[in-house]
C-alpha cells in the first residue's frame, strides 16, 4: 500500500433529524489541531436528506471542506446506506484519517466500515495525537481501565477511529469562515438496502442529556439504596442541576444507565461536579475529571476523589447535603424578599 495517496483527515458530521451533533463539532475541533501539525485539511462527510444547509455549521465549526451526500436513502439512520456512502467516499478521496463519534451510529458504523475498508478501527479513544511518521497515536483505556494503551495502524489507511461525546473540545465558532461544499453522487447498490424503517417512536425525556447539563450532582454507593437520592434530588432543584451517578447505583438498579458517568457510561464536563459518596475509581474518574470544579463529599478523607477534586468535604454525605439545600434555599428566599 502507498500510503502517501492518502491525505487529509475526515470527519463524519453525524446528524440527527437535521441537527448535526456536538460530538461532530468537537471532532472537527480536534482534526483542526491534529491537521494543522501535519499541514492538511479537515474534511466533514455530511449524509442526509435535504441537509445541504447544515454545510456551513461545519466549516464555521473548523472544517476546510464538506462533502454532502443528499438522498432519501439518507433521510434516517440505516447501516448499509451510510456505509455505502462512507466507503464510496474513502475509495475515491483516500483520507488518511477518518474520525467518527462514539455514539449508537458511530459504534454501529465503524466497525461495518473498518471490515469494508480492510483498515484497523480503534473504539472510544480518549485521547489523539500523530508521531513524525504520520501515525495516529489512538489511545483509549485497556484492561478494564486500568492502563491507557496507545494504539497505531501501521500497515493500512485510512486510520480510523471512533471518540466518544464530551472528550475533545470544540473550536470557537466563526460563522464568517469560508470553505469549500461539494455534493457527491454515490453509486449507491439498492439491492444490497435489506433494512427498512417502518416506525420511528422518540422516547419523551424530561430531563436533561447529563452530558448537556451545566451543574451535576452524582452519587456513589455511600449515598445508599435509601432516600439519599431524593436529597440530591432536592439540592439538584435549589440549583438547577441534573442528578448522575457511578456504576454502583446503575448495577444496583437505583439509576438508569443513561445517567452513569465513565468509562462504560458518560463523559461529562460541567461547570460544577459534586461526587457524593463516590469513590473515585479510575473508571469513574475517565468520565468526569475534566469537569471545571469538582466538589468531592465522602467520609473517608483518603478517598481517591479527594485527589482529583478542587474542594473536598470530609464527612456523612446524608448530613451535609440537606444542610447545603437549606443554605441555598435559604440564600434564594432571602434574595426573594
Ligand atoms: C470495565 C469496567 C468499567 C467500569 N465503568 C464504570 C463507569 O463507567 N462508571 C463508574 O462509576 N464505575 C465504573 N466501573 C466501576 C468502578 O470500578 C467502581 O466500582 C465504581 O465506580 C464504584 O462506585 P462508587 O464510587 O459509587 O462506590 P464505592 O467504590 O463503593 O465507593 C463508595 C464511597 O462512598 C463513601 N461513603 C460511604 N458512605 C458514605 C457516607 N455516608 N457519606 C459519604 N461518603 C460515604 C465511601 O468512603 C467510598 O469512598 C467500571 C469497572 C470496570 C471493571
Amino acid at each position: 500500500m502507498d500510503k502517501n495517496q492518502y491525505k487529509g483527515i475526515y470527519v463524519f458530521a453525524e446528524q440527527r433529524g437535521g441537527v448535526i451533533q456536538n460530538v461532530a463539532f468537537e471532532l472537527i475541533g480536534k482534526a483542526s489541531e491534529l491537521a494543522e501539525g501535519i499541514k492538511e485539511e479537515v474534511t466533514a462527510i455530511l449524509l442526509g436528506y435535504q441537509v445541504e444547509g447544515l454545510a456551513q455549521q461545519l466549516i464555521a465549526a473548523g472544517a476546510d471542506k464538506v462533502l454532502v451526500v443528499d438522498d432519501e436513502c439518507l433521510k434516517d439512520y440505516i447501516t448499509e446506506p451510510y456505509a455505502q456512502a462512507i466507503v464510496h467516499i474513502v475509495n475515491t478521496r483516500k483520507p488518511e484519517i477518518v474520525l467518527i463519534g462514539a455514539t449508537t451510529i458511530g459504534r454501529d458504523l465503524g466497525p461495518r466500515l473498518s471490515a469494508r475498508l480492510c483498515t484497523g478501527l480503534t473504539a472510544d479513544c480518549t485521547s489523539l495525537d500523530i508521531d513524525e511518521d504520520r501515525n495516529l497515536l489512538m489511545t483509549r483505556p485497556a484492561f478494564g481501565g486500568n492502563l491507557m494503551a496507545t494504539i497505531i495502524c501501521k500497515e493500512h489507511r485510512p486510520q480510523m477511529s471512533t471518540v466518544r461525546p464530551g472528550v475533545m473540545h470544540r473550536k470557537e465558532i466563526d460563522p464568517s469562515r469560508k470553505g469549500e461544499i461539494e455534493k457527491v453522487e454515490v453509486p449507491f447498490d439498492r439491492s444490497k438496502f435489506a433494512v427498512r424503517l417502518i416506525k420511528r417512536e422518540v422516547e419523551t425525556k424530561n430531563l436533561i442529556d447529563i452530558t448537556e447539563a451545566n451543574v451535576l450532582i452524582s452519587g456513589g454507593r455511600g449515598v445508599g439504596t435509601g432516600d439519599g437520592f431524593d436529597k440530591l434530588r432536592k439540592l439538584a432543584k435549589t440549583i438547577n442541576a441534573e442528578v448522575s451517578s457511578s456504576r454502583a447505583m446503575v448495577d444496583a438498579g437505583i439509576m438508569p444507565h443513561e445517567r452513569q458517568v465513565g468509562q462504560t457510561g458518560k463523559t461529562v464536563r460541567p461547570d460544577l461536579y459534586f461526587a457524593c459518596g463516590i469513590s473515585g475509581a479510575i473508571q469513574h474518574l475517565a468520565g468526569m475529571e475534566e469537569s471545571d470544579f469538582i466538589i468531592a463529599i465522602n467520609k473517608d478523607k483518603f478517598a481517591p476523589i479527594f485527589q482529583v477534586s478542587d474542594m473536598g468535604i470530609v464527612g456523612d454525605v446524608h448530613k451535609i447535603i440537606p444542610i447545603l439545600t437549606e443554605k441555598i434555599e435559604a440564600l434564594h428566599n432571602k434574595k426573594k424578599a
